[in-house]
C-alpha cells in the first residue's frame, strides 16, 4: 500500500541549503515549473541577511501568473531541523540557530500566513524519490543522500516517517566503527565518516593516492572516481571501503524496520557502478535474515529537483 500526495493548484516549494537557496511552484502532479535559485549568504553573521534571499527566491515565485494558484508551501532544508517547533539549525548556516524559517515564511506578505510545512533536505528527498522517482511503489524504503556528508530518510508502510522533530533516517551518523575515529556529531566510527565523498577522498589520500596532475589539487571523490575507473587500485578501494559501509548500514535499517528498497542519490552516486558495485556485492554479507535478503538498490532518478519537489510532497501529504 502507499499512498501519494493529493490535491490542487501549486505548491510553492523551497528549498535551502549551504550553497543555494532554490525555489519553484510544483503542480499537483509533482511537475516543477519555474525553478529560481539564490546563493545562501552561508557566512553571514545576521539571520535577516541570509532570510532576505528566501525571501527573494519567494519575491521572483510570486511574479508568476500561476502564484495566484498556490495554497500551500513546502520548506526543505539542511538540518538538523526541528518540525515541531518550526525551526532550523543547518550546520552550513552559522547564523541560523533554532531559527523560526516556518514562521518567518509564513510572515511573508506573498504568503500571507498560508499553510507551511517544514522537512529535512534528506526527508524531502526521500518524498520525492517515494512520490515520483525510484522509491516509487514500495512501500517501505530508505533513500540516502551520499554527498559531503550521507544524509538518509525512511518511508514506513507507505507514508514518509519524519519522526518527531523530522530527524528520523540519519543514517550517516550510526556507528559501524566502535573504535573508529571521532565525528563532528560528538559520536565515533560514524557511517559518513567513511561513505561521503569527503571520507573516499581523504581516505584515499591518507593511503598515498595523488590527484594526477592535470586534474589540479581537486581531491574530491570525482576525481578519486576518475583515478579508479584508469585502474588506480587505491581509488578503487576507497569506493569499495565506502560501499561497504553504506551497505552495513542500509542492512542494519533493512533489519530494524524491513526495507523493500534502498535508493541512493548525491554527487557520490554520480560514480555509478564504481560505489553500487561493492554496495551490492556486501549487502549479501551484511542483509543476512531472510527478510533482509530481497531488498532492491536502486539509484535516485530526480536530481537536485528532488528537494523542491520532496518538500512540496511534505506539504501535501502533512499540511
Ligand atoms: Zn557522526
Amino acid at each position: 500500500m502507499s499512498t501519494s500526495p493529493s490535491g490542487a493548484g501549486y505548491v510553492a516549494a523551497i528549498d535551502i541549503g549551504g550553497t543555494k537557496i532554490a525555489g519553484g511552484l510544483v503542480s499537483a502532479d509533482g511537475a516543477l515549473h519555474n525553478k529560481v535559485e539564490r546563493p545562501t549568504r552561508a557566512g553571514a553573521e545576521d539571520p535577516d541577511e541570509v532570510f532576505a534571499e528566501v525571501a527573494d527566491v519567494v519575491a521572483l515565485l510570486a511574479a508568476d501568473p500561476r502564484w495566484a494558484g498556490v495554497d500551500r508551501v513546502g520548506v526543505g532544508s539542511a538540518g538538523p531541523v526541528d518540525i515541531t517547533a518550526g525551526t532550523v539549525s543547518p550546520v552550513n548556516i552559522r547564523a541560523w540557530r533554532d531559527f523560526p524559517i516556518v514562521q518567518r515564511v509564513q510572515r511573508l506578505p506573498q504568503i500571507a500566513g498560508l499553510p507551511t510545512v517544514l522537512g529535512g533536505d534528506a526527508v524531502a528527498m526521500t518524498a520525492a524519490e517515494h512520490w515520483r522517482g525510484a522509491a516509487r511503489g514500495f512501500a517501505n524504503a530508505l533513500c540516502l543522500v551520499v554527498s559531503t556528508g550521507v544524509g538518509a530518510g525512511l518511508v514506513l508502510n507507505g507514508r514518509v516517517y519524519p519522526g518527531p522533530t523530522g530527524n528520523s533516517g540519519h543514517l550517516g551518523h550510526i556507528t559501524i566503527n566502535l573504535d573508529g575515529e571521532l565525528c563532528p556529531c560528538g559520536s565515533r566510527g560514524c557511517l559518513e565518516r567513511v561513505a561521503s565523498g569527503t571520507a573516499i577522498a581523504a581516505w584515499a589520500k591518507a593511503q598515498g593516492w595523488r590527484p594526477s596532475a592535470d586534474s589540479g589539487p581537486d581531491a574530491s571523490a570525482a576525481a578519486v572516481a576518475e583515478a579508479a575507473r584508469a585502474g588506480d587500485s587505491i581509488a578503487a578501494a576507497a569506493f569499495d571501503r565506502a560501499g561497504r559501509a553504506l551497505a552495513a548500514g542500509i542492512a542494519a535499517t533493512a533489519t530494524l524496520v524491513e526495507l523493500d528498497v534502498a535508493v541512493l542519490g548525491g554527487g557520490v552516486l554520480r560514480s555509478g557502478e564504481l560505489i553500487l558495485g561493492p554496495l551490492r556485492r556486501h549487502l549479501t554479507a551484511y542483509a543476512t535474515m531472510p527478510f533482509t535478503r530481497d531488498i532492491v538498490i536502486r539509484a535516485a532518478e530526480l536530481g537536485t529537483d528532488a528537494g523542491l519537489i520532496g518538500a512540496a510532497a511534505l506539504a501535501l501529504t502533512e499540511g
